[in-house]
């Protein structure tokens, strides 16, 4: 799939710059802070990315058709390709929920995934606006069961689509109502809440998709309907992407009051 290349941007424009105007949390510009640098990461860092995901997913499935029986994998791939969809989500978002925790609790991954904090005016270009090492690790940790269970290319392909899109909405600069669902699927209400740079807000709504994971795991952030009085880290995150994809390799830099020990629900 396409999904960072031009055509793929300006659809993506195309749909979320109004939807962005209609729905505005907080007024913000189009041309806002940090923009072109968010545009490098939507066009050159997903290039990698996909190397990178191309390889392992190369890898992981040479194990799995050693590992893994034939009996199994083609249970799992005759499924319906909507509850193969199901099934990935729930996967997927297990792992990218302990992966995420890990990145937040553990200095050193913080360091990488801190880039993805730095981000001060959100919106929903700030979905692709993530270290490679952090998207590497967590796509891998996320996606190698799904790899090894044999689901089916549709139903990989559905799931997807279906996450690059819930992805740029739970990043994007919106407030919808999501009433009961709001447990089920994470809502950019959800999501932007853990971008706060408020001590509440702190080591809170982990999950990417299934904000019930949070629950379960005791991270959720019930702040209830208030909007985050600021977005970003204390981290002395560099402005350009070169800096920003070697800032956790330069030396330990004095702790942030954002680095200082947190304590978990
Ligand atoms: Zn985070």
């Amino acid at each position: 799939m396409d999904i960072f290349g031009i055509k793929a941007l300006l659809i993506c424009a195309l749909i979320f710059i109004p939807f962005e105007n209609l729905f505005a949390e907080r007024p913000q510009k189009v041309f806002r802070k940090g923009l072109i640098v968010d545009l490098i990461y939507m066009l050159f860092n997903g290039f990698f990315i996909k190397m990178a995901m191309a390889m392992m997913a190369a890898g992981v499935l040479g194990f799995a058709a050693i590992l893994v029986p034939q009996s199994i994998t083609q249970a799992v791939s005759g499924q319906r390709v909507w509850l193969q969809v199901a099934e990935i989500i729930l996967i997927t978002d297990i792992g990218v929920y302990w992966a995420h925790r890990a990145f937040h609790k553990i200095p050193a991954l913080w360091k990488f995934h801190a880039v993805h904090h730095g981000i001060e005016e959100l919106d929903w270009l700030g979905a692709f606006h993530n270290h490679p090492v952090d998207i590497i690790v967590t796509k891998a940790i996320s996606l190698t069961p799904v790899y090894f269970l044999g689901f089916s290319d549709a139903s990989i392909a559905v799931f997807s689509m279906i996450y690059f899109g819930h992805t740029m909405l739970v990043h994007s600069n919106v407030r919808i109502p999501f009433g009961a669902l709001k447990w089920l699927i994470a809502s950019p209400q959800f999501h932007r809440w853990h971008h706060a740079n408020q001590r509440e807000a702190y080591d809170k709504n982990f999950a990417g998709q299934l904000p019930f994971l949070d629950v379960m795991f005791g991270t959720y952030n019930a702040t209830g309907d208030k909007v985050p009085e600021k977005y970003g880290v204390d981290d002395p995150i560099p402005s350009t992407y070169i800096g920003q994809t070697g800032y956790p390799f330069l030396p330990r830099r004095k702790l942030s009051n954002r680095q200082a020990p947190r304590t978990e629900a």
